[in-house]
């Protein structure tokens, strides 16, 4: 028995389908499996075996570790904004802390990226998570100047 979320029938002939584009989706329904009720429950196709485990690289630790908290505390004594928290990145474990993962293992040079003229951006691309406006607030007349100071307190290379 198949659920409501059956596939529809793949149509015969997908050389007879306009463009490459449809064409291409036409194979790629034919040469998936078929979506049964069974499946139902581990929500819409995606493709992917739900008995396959995800590769443990692919999971984030929450941020911890003592450079990611200084650098957290600095940002905000400061009232700067980060790309970095603002587009809820991933990588802020493993970039703050010098690289070696989320939890502090890392030795090396902690990486941030400062966004300058406030937290909003003016675009609104929509796989980004950062805060959109087409009018956003004014700039902090202290940014420049805190950034600066961000900068030079972390003893940055020229
Ligand atoms: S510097 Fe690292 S944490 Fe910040 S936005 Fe880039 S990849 Fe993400």
């Amino acid at each position: 028995m198949q659920s409501s979320l059956a596939r529809p029938p793949v149509l015969a002939g997908c050389g007879e389908r306009r463009g490459l584009a449809a064409v291409a989706r036409c194979r790629a329904e034919a040469a998936a499996p078929v979506w049964t009720a069974s499946r139902a429950s581990a929500g819409p196709y995606t493709g992917r075996d739900p008995e396959v485990k995800k590769p443990a690289w692919l999971r984030q630790r929450a941020a911890q570790g003592e450079k990611y908290a200084r650098l957290r505390e600095s940002i905000g004594e400061l009232k700067l904004n980060t790309v970095c928290v603002e587009a809820q990145c991933p990588n802020i474990g493993e970039c703050w802390n010098g690289g070696g993962g989320a939890g502090g293992e890392g030795d090396g040079i902690a990486t941030a990226t400062i966004m300058v003229l406030g937290d909003t951006c003016t675009r609104g691309c929509r796989f980004c998570a950062v805060k959109t406006s087409n009018k956003p607030p004014p700039p902090d007349p202290l940014e420049p100047l805190n950034t600066a100071l961000a900068v030079a307190s972390w003893g940055y290379d020229l």
